[in-house]
């Protein structure tokens, strides 16, 4: 579960990391009103969208306070990497004179919790790594022990932190480590930290991404909830569709979640990206693949589906019938490449290849995962 910037906030306010003054508005109005109300000469509107780099996509934008209400006209309803602005954080506009970066997240093949810090901030960490490798500093935390003292002076230094912000910036670590472990998250990030031209350390940015798996014994994570999900990914839950929308643009439907995890860990190998998670589950129906298709095409980012089936109690006939339904009753033009394999696999074929041979469209019918992945790639997917 992915929180917006707004309710990451609010949790690291809520332990001790100083946030802008500002609050979430839902209409040009709101904005106005909150922007009277922080009372400063200018205000930063920033976009609540769960996807990174908002800044360099125009969904961050600065105004006077009197103006707010009329710029942010603009941000409501505009699309952000796929995502539409449906609420805008007001915050004041700090005077910002240091960016810096502190991230946490879990790190499999070090078996523990990664913490990164840099001197250098406002851009995402793969670029700070690449061009300031020097100004970063990294630890491994074992969870059971802890982060110790010592290692965050050692990221202090190895960042390159200036001395005069050591003890607040230690704090700041120290405050956003027990928030990981506290609500179970998978990434915690605040980037830009800033320092303002008074010499203060705010969090300007947050993200902070709990483990599904934790919210039933997260009270407070379970209260946010509703607010998170994407329209798709509410309309996907009512039909008992498992959705995530990610940011890339193959659409992705697969039964059950090892194969659709093979199936996008398949996309990225040929150089693509997934633009979701779809998982139909097993012994999916004819209407549910159809939902489905519905489903993702409704995503403007999708410029073709890879649809990777195989049977076990999914019968590969009622995936084909489905899509045969789709096809005839949603006016779709993106291509669709299709992978069936196991139960029932030559009478699925033999429905999606008497449509195709009555209906010449832009379906591709594939034998194996690889060539499904490679083709969809090929057909747009990049
Ligand atoms: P992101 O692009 O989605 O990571 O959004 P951020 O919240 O990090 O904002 C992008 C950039 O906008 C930051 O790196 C800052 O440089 C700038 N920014 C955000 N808030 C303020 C502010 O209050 N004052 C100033 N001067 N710049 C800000
Ligand atoms: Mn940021």
């Amino acid at each position: 579960m992915k929180l917006y910037e707004y309710q990451a906030k609010q949790i690291f306010s809520k332990h001790g990391i100083r946030i802008p003054n500002g609050r979430i508005a839902y209409s040009p109005e709101e904005v106005g009103e909150v922007a009277r109300e922080i009372g400063s000469e200018e205000v930063v509107l920033k976009s609540q969208v769960l996807v990174g780099g908002r800044g360099k996509a125009g969904g961050i934008v600065i105004s006077n306070a009197g103006e707010a209400a009329f710029k942010s006209r603009e941000l409501f309803g505009k699309d952000i990497k796929g995502f539409k602005v449906e609420k805008i954080l007001v915050e004041e506009k700090l005077d910002i004179v240091k960016e810096m970066y502190v991230g946490i997240t879990l790190d499999r093949e070090r078996k523990g919790v990664v913490i990164l810090v840099s001197s250098v901030g406002g851009m995402d960490i793969e670029e700070i790594a690449a061009k300031f490798p020097d100004k970063i500093g990294r630890k491994t935390v074992n969870p059971v022990w802890g982060l110790w003292d010592y290692q965050v002076r050692e990221l202090l230094y190895e960042a390159g932190i200036p001395k005069e912000y050591f003890k607040d910036v230690f704090g700041v670590i120290k405050k956003l480590y027990g928030i990981f472990t506290r609500y179970e998250a998978e990434l915690t990030e605040i980037n830009p930290l800033v320092i303002t031209s008074d010499g203060k350390l705010y969090a300007a940015d947050g993200r902070l991404n709990v483990d599904d798996n934790s919210i039933y014994r997260q009270k407070e994570m379970a209260e946010l909830k509703e607010l998170t999900g994407s329209e798709l990914e509410i309309a996907a839950e009512s039909k008992g569709i498992n959705y995530v929308k990610l940011d890339g643009n193959i659409g992705v439907i697969a039964n059950g979640a090892g194969m659709s995890m093979a199936t996008m860990d398949l996309i990225y190998l040929v150089g693509g990206k997934p633009a979701n998670f779809l998982d139909i589950g097993g012994g999916a129906s004819s209407d549910l693949v159809k939902s489905s298709m519905e489903l993702i095409i409704r995503d403007p980012n999708v410029k073709v589906v890879f649809v990777n089936i195989f049977g076990g109690i999914t019968r590969c006939d009622l995936v084909a019938e489905g899509l045969v339904k789709a096809f005839s009753e949603i006016d779709m033009d993106i291509p669709v490449v299709l992978r069936l394999a196991g139960t029932n696999e030559e009478e699925g074929r033999k429905i999606i290849e008497n449509y195709m041979r009555k209906n010449p469209n832009k379906l591709v019918l594939v034998r194996t995962m690889e060539e499904g992945a490679k083709k969809a790639v090929e057909l747009g997917g990049v």
